[in-house]
């Protein structure tokens, strides 16, 4: 193994890695901290840990001042995140989330744009009954979120049931072959009897006492679908099937979305093709790729830690030579593929005797609301499906392998519920996806979530007046340059950065292939809208027949095209 490099520090390991390097393997004192009845908050170092757990500490923002004001401590309350490889979660698990979030939490459920569960505004008392009754319905929250691979995404879409299934159980493969081996999660939360009195007894093998240096994204596409937005990840595995049957994958390395405001040393990065492997070979090529980043990583400065950054300043032919030396064989050549679209298809799609039905689940948010009671019909039909549940990188829901003889007492309780597919939405809508933000999201600088859906009704009045309301285009919210719904993949995006002020993007590739471009900086609504008007309105006149939106504005000239993360600022 090529040593040059190792552990090699552009400046002394951040607080984090002292963090890490003091945790007993991601323990700290976080059992103490849970005991602790005098506030519900814990302490900032167990916060930090408790994300290799899957959960964030916040407090609700709206009423922080009001709080400080009366001289009260903030309402803290955690988010919890489940690790669901591949979005699929049974009616049974479905049925313990739905539970969860109405006896523990702030009684809705959050799908993520990485296709999982999130609680919100759990109790610290109520932490561990939570994450026991997760564990009794097979699902757990270790290292949804912390310096370690998170959630391994996977295609959702069911195109092809059987190649679906065959790479479905990849990405659980690879998601089990990545875990962290502590068995810290275990003895906190289901009080699982000691494994070890001193450290020295327990080790992990690949990550290390340490841990990656950042956050790790891994997904897995199958084309034509990029859904999971396989140029954002970390690693990815683009699935390559040739006369109807898997043969391997195409390797990507090196996405990310991440960045800060004004710092030009940080950017959103879209991965690259860097071979082929075969399927058997896939957690291995997984496995190195890791510990290459564990070894190269950047542990001084967190905001240059992730993988992209790694790539960057080693370049890629070093990373190919150096995964090559890891394996002990060469990846092949990277085979042809070819992605459409990185959204949802809607509606009921039949495949193989087998039905599937995407819902149009607005910025993931599953509740009841006097209109819309849409968290209790997905709830009666968890009661009586039999198939699966999809969670989507879009943020939507299939009901999954219905039978031909459930379908009608599906299509039943959708009637009953008026469950949506979103078709009677605008085009726009469907293609919209958004961050949780304010009030829960600590790093929040603007509202997402909260906000998008009238954005939107507005947008869609000036698409309404240019005839463009089936055009599908593609709008990504986040509240911080975090990034968390994707925005820079995003054909028109908006970035969060201060109260009702975005950075606006245009210009990412429908298919999530190019990135966007800052087209305005702080602007309000107003300004939004009064930009977006008179684009629209050349692009419904000029468009090329079937040009999607983010490339007429490259192609006339409102942005520049950006082809690499390295000329994101210029
Ligand atoms: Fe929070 Fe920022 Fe992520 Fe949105 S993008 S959920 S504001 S960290």
């Amino acid at each position: 193994m090529t040593t040059k490099g190792v552990n090699q520090q552009a400046g002394p390991p951040s607080e984090m890695e002292h963090i890490k390097d003091r945790s007993n393997f991601l323990r700290g004192t976080l059992v103490e901290s849970f005991e602790e009845r005098l506030t519900a908050s814990i302490p900032d170092d167990d916060g930090k840990l408790l994300k290799f757990h899957g959960s964030y500490m916040q407090d609700d923002r709206d009423i922080r001042n009001e709080r400080k004001r009366q001289k009260l401590e903030p309402v803290y309350a955690f988010m919890i995140r489940v690790r669901l490889a591949g979005g699929v979660a049974t009616p049974d698990q479905w049925l313990t989330m739905d539970n969860l979030a109405n006896t523990y939490g702030n009684g809705t459920l959050k799908l993520t744009t990485r296709q999982t569960f999130q609680l919100h505004g759990i109790l610290k008392w109520n932490m561990k009954k939570t994450i026991q009754e997760m564990d009794q319905a097979l699902m757990d929250t270790i290292a949804a979120c912390g310096d370690v691979n998170r959630n391994v995404m996977s295609t959702a879409n069911p195109y092809q049931s059987d190649i679906h299934a065959e790479v479905y159980e990849v990405s659980k493969q690879i998601s089990d072959h990545l875990l962290p081996k502590t068995r810290a999660y275990h003895e906190i939360w289901l009080d699982e009897e000691k494994v070890l009195e001193s450290s020295k007894v327990e080790s992990e093998p690949m990550y290390g006492p340490l841990y990656l240096p950042r956050k790790f994204k891994i997904g897995v596409a199958i084309p034509p679908s990029n859904d999971v937005d396989i140029y954002s990840q970390d690693l990815g595995f683009i699935a390559i099937i040739e006369d109807g049957k898997l043969q391997g994958f195409n390797v990507t390395a090196g996405g990310g979305m991440g960045m800060t405001h004004g710092d030009t040393d940080t950017y959103p990065q879209l991965a690259r093709v860097i071979g082929f492997c075969p399927v058997d070979k896939v957690s291995e090529v997984a496995e190195k790729i890791i510990t290459i980043q564990r070894d190269f990583g950047n542990r001084s400065e967190r905001k240059n830690a992730r993988f992209k950054y790694t790539i960057d300043r080693h370049g890629l032919p070093w990373l190919k030579e150096e995964l090559n030396e890891r394996l002990g064989w060469d990846l092949e050549e990277a085979r042809p593929f070819h992605f459409e679209h990185n959204g949802d298809r809607y509606g009921w799609l039949e495949n193989d005797g087998k039905w599937h039905l995407t819902l149009f689940i607005e910025n993931g948010r599953v509740k009841d609301t006097e209109e819309y009671p849409l968290m209790t019909g997905l709830r009666e039909i968890a009661k009586v499906h039999t198939g699966d549940f999809r969670l989507t990188p879009s943020q939507n829901l299939i009901i999954s392998n219905v039978s031909r003889k459930n379908k009608k007492k599906i299509d039943e309780l959708v009637q009953q519920y008026g469950l949506t597919d979103g078709k009677e939405n605008s085009a726009l809508r469907r293609n919209s996806i958004a961050c949780v933000a304010l009030p829960t999201c600590g790093l929040a600088m603007a509202e997402a979530e909260r906000y998008l859906p009238s954005l939107i009704s507005k947008i869609e009045d000036i698409l309404d007046e240019n005839g463009l309301r089936d055009e599908e285009i593609v709008i990504r919210m986040s509240g911080c340059p975090n990034s968390c719904s994707r925005p820079a993949l995003g054909e028109i995006a908006f970035i969060g950065k201060a109260p009702g002020k975005y950075n606006m993007y245009l210009g990412a590739g429908f298919a999530g292939d190019r990135l966007n471009k800052m087209y305005k900086e702080n602007i309000g609504e107003e300004e939004i809208l009064e930009t977006l008007k008179p684009i629209f309105s050349h692009y419904a006149k000029e468009r090329n027949e079937k040009e999607h939106f983010g490339d007429f504005v490259v192609r006339t000239g409102y942005v520049a095209e950006v082809t690499s993360g390295l000329n994101f600022h210029t």
